[in-house]
C-alpha cells in the first residue's frame, strides 16, 4: 500500500500531502476513479482510505513482485509519521522515491534546501544486519544518508548494524523515541534524555544536530540506572567534550603510572642498597640492633637512621630533627669517604672499621667507635695511615 501513484496528467500523486503534491483535491482522483498506475511496476492502482482514514493506493491486482505491495498498515503509518517529521522539520519530502539507476527505494526521501538527501527508511518486516548494511551501503555510494526507523516493542538486533531509531508505536499520541538519545557532562557521564518526540528527532538527525555514538555505558532514563550499551545518538559537540574527558582521564592514568613505576623502582633501589650494605659489612641484625642503641644512646634518642646512601659513600647516615627538618649528624660505616667527612663524623663497630676508615682517609676525620663487644662509644680522630 504505497502512497504514491502515477496520474496521466498530474503525474506523481502523493497521499500524505492535502493537495497530493500537485495541486490536485483528494475527491477528485477517489471518486473519478482516475486511471493510475504503480510508479515500481506500472500496474493499476486505486485511491483508498484505510480504516483509520489514512489515504494511499493500492494494486487492484495482486502482484506479488512489486517492491511497493503487501505494504502493512503499521508501515504506513510510521512512513507517513516520518513524512510528516521531515516536512516540519522544513525539507522537501519525496516518498517512495527511487535512485534513477534503481540502487534504493527509499520509503521517505528527505531533500534539504541546500540539497542534501537523506533517507527515512521504516523498516518493519524482517532484515538480516547484511542486508541492511548493504542498502544503508547503497545509499552512500550515492551520497544519501539513512536513518532506519522500527516502532515495535523491542528494538531488533540489526539496530545495532546501522543508523537507527527506535520509535515507540502510533497508538495514543505522538511518537516519541525508544532508543538511546544521550547527553555528556564530565561529572555525570552519558546519560539518556527522556521522552524526546519523533519530530524533534527526525529534525536533529536531518541537520546533523545528532550524531551516531558509541560508547560502553550509558545511563538511564529508567531506575534505578538503567545501562544501555552500543550505538546511540548524541549531539557532536557532547561526543567532543567526551572524547577530551577521555583524554584527559588517560593521561592522568598515564601519569600515574609513571610516579607509581618511579615509586617502585626507588623502593626497588633502597631495598638492594640495604642489601648491598647488609653484604659489605657482614652485619646481622641483632649487632646492628646493639650498634644503633649504643649510638642514640650517646649521640640521642631524637637520632635516627636512614637508608644507605650513595651520597654517603654508601654508608647509613643518622639524622637529627631540627627546626622541622632533618639533618645529616654522622655516617655509619661507609665504603668510601666525600666531602662530607669535612664537617660529618663517621661511625664504626669496632677497632678493625676505625683502621679501614684511616686507610680511606684523605685529612682528618673524626671517627666515633660504638662497639656492641664493649658497649663503649669512644670518639677517634684519624688521619692517612694514621689513628690518633
Ligand atoms: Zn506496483
Amino acid at each position: 500500500m504505497p502512497f504514491t501513484a502515477q496520474h496521466p496528467e498530474h503525474g506523481r500523486l502523493d497521499a500524505t500531502q492535502p493537495d497530493l503534491g500537485c495541486g490536485v483535491g483528494w475527491e477528485d482522483i477517489h471518486r473519478a476513479r482516475a486511471p493510475l498506475s504503480c510508479a515500481a511496476c506500472e500496474g493499476r492502482m486505486v485511491a483508498r482510505k484505510s480504516v483509520l482514514g489514512l489515504r494511499h493506493f493500492a494494486h487492484r491486482r495482486r502482484t506479488p513482485d512489486c517492491p511497493m505491495a503487501g505494504e502493512s498498515v503499521g508501515h504506513l503509518l510510521l512512513k507517513s509519521d516520518l513524512a510528516a517529521a521531515g516536512r516540519a522539520a522544513g525539507w522537501e519530502v519525496l516518498l517512495e522515491a527511487a535512485a534513477p539507476h534503481g540502487a534504493w527505494r527509499a520509503d521517505v526521501l528527505a531533500v534539504s534546501p541546500d540539497g542534501l538527501r537523506y533517507a527515512l527508511e521504516a523498516q518493519l518486516s524482517p532484515i538480516t544486519e547484511d542486508a541492511v548494511r548493504e542498502r544503508t551501503e547503497r545509499y552512500a555510494a550515492d551520497g544519501v544518508e539513512v536513518c532506519w526507523f522500527d516502532d515495535r516493542q523491542r528494538p531488533r538486533p540489526w539496530m545495532a548494524a546501522v543508523p537507527s531509531l527506535h520509535v515507540t508505536s502510533p497508538d495514543g499520541g505522538p511518537r516519541t523515541v525508544r532508543g538511546v538519545i544521550a547527553r555528556y557532562s564530565a561529572g555525570s557521564g552519558w546519560q539518556a534524555v527522556e521522552a524526546v518526540a519523533l519530530d524533534d528527532a527526525v529534525a536533529w538527525v536531518l541537520d546533523g544536530r545528532l550524531a551516531q555514538h558509541e560508547e560502553r555505558i550509558v545511563y538511564g532514563p529508567g531506575e534505578p540506572w538503567e545501562a544501555c550499551r552500543g550505538r546511540f545518538w548524541t549531539a557532536p559537540h557532547y561526543a567532543a567534550a567526551a572524547q577530551e574527558e577521555s583524554a584527559r582521564r588517560h593521561a592522568e592514568r598515564e601519569a600515574e603510572d609513571v610516579r607509581r613505576r618511579k615509586a617502585q623502582a626507588a623502593k626497588e633501589e633502597k631495598a638492594a642498597a640495604y642489601e648491598r650494605f647488609w653484604t659489605r659489612t657482614g652485619i646481622g641484625s641483632a649487632w646492628w640492633r646493639s650498634f644503633e642503641a649504643i649510638v642514640r644512646g650517646a649521640l640521642g634518642r631524637d637520632t635516627f637512621f636512614g637508608a644507605p646512601s650513595a651520597a654517603y659513600g654508601d654508608g647509613r647516615p643518622l639524622y637529627v630533627k631540627r627546626d622541622g627538618g632533618v639533618r645529616v649528624v654522622a655516617v655509619a660505616l661507609p665504603a668510601r669517604l666525600g666531602e662530607w667527612v669535612e664537617t660529618t663524623p663517621v661511625l664504626v663497630d669496632d677497632v678493625p672499621a676505625l683502621h679501614r676508615v684511616a686507610d680511606l682517609a684523605f685529612g682528618d676525620v673524626e671517627v666515633f667507635v660504638a662497639s656492641p663487644v664493649s658497649e663503649s662509644f669512644e670518639c677517634w680522630w684519624v688521619r692517612p695511615g694514621g689513628v690518633y
